[in-house]
């Protein structure tokens, strides 16, 4: 069924960061949600016998960097680094 996938960027600080949202089809027919849904146009008990809402929003880390995020760099600014 679709649903909304955040996908985020993690840092050494372990905060998330989010990346971007994006909307997941899961191309069902039986999916009042996806673009495939019922596409020939068939009678049916769409109420009963297609997913009527979005799952649950996903969550997803696919970036880890090995270094704070800004918001910490800036607050805590590791030594040495005199700009
Ligand atoms: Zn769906
Ligand atoms: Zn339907
Ligand atoms: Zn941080």
């Amino acid at each position: 069924m679709c649903c909304n996938l955040s996908t985020y960027v993690e840092y050494s600080c372990s905060h998330r960061i989010l990346q971007q949202t994006q909307y997941l089809d899961c191309n069902r027919w039986d999916c009042r949600l996806s673009k495939y849904h019922n596409h020939d146009n068939a009678e049916h008990d769409c109420k009963n016998n297609c997913a009527q809402e979005l799952l649950e929003d996903r969550h997803l880390t696919v970036d880890w960097q090995h270094r704070p995020c800004t918001p910490c760099r800036v607050l805590a600014p590791t030594n040495g680094v005199n700009a």
